[in-house]
């Protein structure tokens, strides 16, 4: 049975991959080396008006940083304006704030055009790339602007006020202070999808397995993660990113009917016969060999074939998309 994305409920759009910040957990590999390309009016039309249509109730803004660019940001919020899209909230991390006044007026400005709610972002992984005065800026100048406030999450300042806010630290820093198994510790405080950069940040604590065992272990098929649209995301370039399978890519406009596996071979496999199928695929006609260290998961590995695939130019599809985030470490 072809793969296929019929109902839509609560999603993101990323607005860009370029970010200040290069985050070890960051799920979509945004960093300072991302193209600094940023969706137009016109996509996020297209994209909250495919949304709609498939049932989402809502969506919320992020990247990427969205704020890097607030003139688009704002094409952004009267696309969501013209099509009808409730947005539940905007992602900053604050790297763009430098001076209060400022900032304030930057989003007083957004709130006119229908900005509501921000979210910022507060953990010891932005905390490497944003000094804590730019978040708790960011959060004073929202609230001078008259912004409901969505911080996340509040009870890593504790752990942030341990340092000079005035400069940033590295998630190394937070290893000598807090001790080796702060990785699981933040995990147990909150939840982060383990995907693009986190096999790197939390791979050593949780361990790695050799490839038969993650094979032996891994289930029928993917067709259930590839299929979750309860938070799903859309991307700047028109893809729709299946699950929270960062790297993989639906062209939005496919969206809503089954896939043809001629255009979707690699999402096609991973939905009939999951990792194993990919596995055997790439071992067997492209010279996948899999890494001595092991794997975290099943996704790990995934990520990896699909590393490889990319590496040898297989991108007779567009699943894998965008190139960059194989190519962005
Ligand atoms: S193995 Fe690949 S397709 Fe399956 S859930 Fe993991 S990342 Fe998604």
């Amino acid at each position: 049975m072809s793969l296929a994305v019929t109902r839509l409920r609560s999603g993101g759009l990323i607005t860009t991959y370029r970010c200040q910040s290069a985050c070890p957990h960051c799920l979509y590999r945004g960093g300072p080396a991302r193209a600094p390309e940023y969706i137009d009016q016109g996509m996020a039309t297209a994209l909250f008006a495919k949304a709609l249509s498939l049932g989402t109730t809502a969506m919320h803004v992020g990247g990427g940083e969205p704020l890097a660019d607030p003139l688009s940001l704002a094409g952004v919020l009267a696309a969501a304006a013209e099509t009808g899209m409730p947005l539940e909230y905007v992602e900053t991390s604050g790297s763009w704030f430098e001076d209060a006044d400022e900032a304030a007026e930057i989003l007083a400005e957004l709130r006119s055009m229908g900005l509501s709610r921000l979210l910022v972002s507060i953990s010891p992984m932005h905390n490497g790339f944003i000094p804590l005065r730019k978040t708790l800026g960011t959060i004073e100048a929202a609230r001078h602007a008259g912004l409901d406030l969505f911080p996340w999450q509040e009870h890593f300042l504790e752990d942030l006020r341990a340092f000079d806010p005035d400069t940033t630290h590295p998630f190394r820093e937070y290893l000598e202070r807090f001790g080796a198994d702060y990785p699981m510790r933040i995990r147990e405080r909150l939840w982060i999808h383990l995907g693009g950069r986190a096999f790197d940040l939390f791979g050593p604590a949780l361990g790695r397995q050799p490839v038969a065992a993650i094979l032996a272990g891994a289930s029928a098929d993917c067709r259930g993660e590839l299929t979750d649209a309860s938070h799903f995301h859309m991307d700047l370039y028109g893809d729709y990113v299946p699950g929270l399978c960062s790297g993989l890519a639906i062209r939005a406009k496919d969206l809503g009917e089954p896939l043809d596996p001629e255009f979707y071979p690699i999402l096609s496999t991973l939905a009939e016969s999951g990792i194993r199928g990919l596995y055997d695929y790439a071992a067997n006609l492209e010279e996948f060999a899999a890494s001595p260290a092991g794997y975290v998961n099943k996704c790990e590995l995934c990520q990896d074939i699909r590393r490889h695939l990319a590496e040898r130019g297989w991108f007779e599809s567009t699943e894998l998309s965008p190139a960059e985030f194989y190519a962005t470490p």
